[in-house]
């Protein structure tokens, strides 16, 4: 199948639209990362993104709503009519943006959505693409992240085209992601809030506005059997390089979060370690994190190597993804050097 990457005029917003309308899935940009959508009441539809990802069907999907309004989605069936307080609050605070809110379904929506489940993962997102095209088609978009599955999640159209170049027909341009990973997910089913993924919107934010602190579901699972979320699953986010989390490790003297990529133990430390942020800042670094996680992993070196995240809004966020893309390496502490005399890198 031949891939076509389309700018985000008009015209081929119209043709997005279209394709998703006729049932077919179309990448897209949103402000986290690139999602592969396709019409989330049309069952066929969504199976076609879990075939074109290889994605297990036991693994639901977040719906992009058309429209931020949490009563017009209970209108539609979208959601029950027994959607907690606390989520109009959060909706109306942190919408358009990267807050995913887990409620209890409402009828239209499809099992292969929810993978069974009487819940549902919705948000409505901040980039004007998403949202022109969401407003075109007129109803909800099931969108997982548009990489393979277990692999890389995509911030630009053409890391879409090295995932899934071949296996779709259309990719909607619409530049960088601006956050850069994925949205936090919180639940808001009984007994408590509980935070399944984090992400740039922090537990201290929801707190605030609900008035209690989320749970941080933090338990990993090597299986994503009777998980409440599969970004959970224990490997996910991973390079086909060994990434290694170092502790403590310093390269060059340079400050802040570096990325380095080792090519051989005989050239040693690479002379051009991939900066996530000059200033140690984690917003920076969780927009740098997967083009540059992409870029070491294509340079295919022995092994990438990351220094400590340091603390900031995104930190969270950093080192869950880091620590799931590191499952299947050996844990290390000590210094890149040891390491490297180990000859494990
Ligand atoms: P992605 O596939 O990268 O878009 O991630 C989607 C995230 O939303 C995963 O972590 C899913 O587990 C989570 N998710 C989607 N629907 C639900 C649901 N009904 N209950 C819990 N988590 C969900
Ligand atoms: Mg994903």
């Amino acid at each position: 199948m031949k891939t076509v990457i389309l700018s985000s005029d008009p015209a081929s917003l119209r043709r997005a639209a279209d394709h998703l309308l006729s049932g077919e899935v179309v990448a897209i940009p949103t402000e986290t990362v690139y999602g592969l959508a396709a019409v989330g009441l049309n069952p066929d539809a969504v199976k076609k993104v879990f075939a074109a990802k290889g994605r297990p069907s036991t693994d639901p999907l977040i719906l992009h709503l058309s429209s931020p309004d949490l009563h017009q989605a209970i209108h539609a069936g979208i959601l029950s009519e027994n959607t907690p307080q606390e989520a109009f609050k959060l909706a109306s605070v942190f919408w358009p943006g990267p807050l995913t809110l887990v409620l209890p379904r409402g009828p239209r929506v499809p099992p292969e959505v929810t993978s069974g489940l009487d819940t549902v993962a919705v948000r409505y997102p901040a980039h004007p693409v998403a949202q022109q095209l969401l407003a075109l088609v007129g109803c909800p978009l099931a969108a997982p992240s548009a990489n393979r599955f277990g692999r890389i999640s995509p911030t630009d159209a053409q890391a879409v085209l090295q995932e899934l170049g071949g296996i779709i027909s259309l990719i909607l341009d619409g530049g960088d992601c601006s956050t850069g990973v994925e949205s936090t997910v919180l639940s808001l089913l009984p007994p408590e809030p509980t935070i399944l993924r984090p992400g740039k919107i922090t537990t201290e934010d929801i707190t605030r506005m609900i008035g209690r602190a989320p749970r941080r579901q933090t338990q990993l699972s090597a299986s994503n059997k009777s998980m409440p979320s599969p970004g959970m699953l224990e490997s996910h986010y991973a390079p086909a390089t060994p990434l290694y989390l170092a502790q403590g490790c310093l390269s060059h003297g340079q400050s802040g979060l570096i990325f380095i990529h080792y090519r051989t133990p005989r050239e040693g430390i690479s002379t051009n370690p991939f900066v996530l942020s000059p200033e140690g800042d984690t917003e920076t670094a969780a927009k740098n994190l997967y083009r540059l996680l992409r870029q070491a992993d294509t340079a295919k070196g022995k092994a990438i190597v990351i220094e400590p995240i340091p603390d900031g809004n995104l930190a969270p966020a950093l080192r869950d993804r880091l620590q799931r893309a590191s499952v299947g390496t050996a844990r290390w502490n000590g210094t890149c050097w040891e390491l490297q005399r180990r000859g494990e890198i």
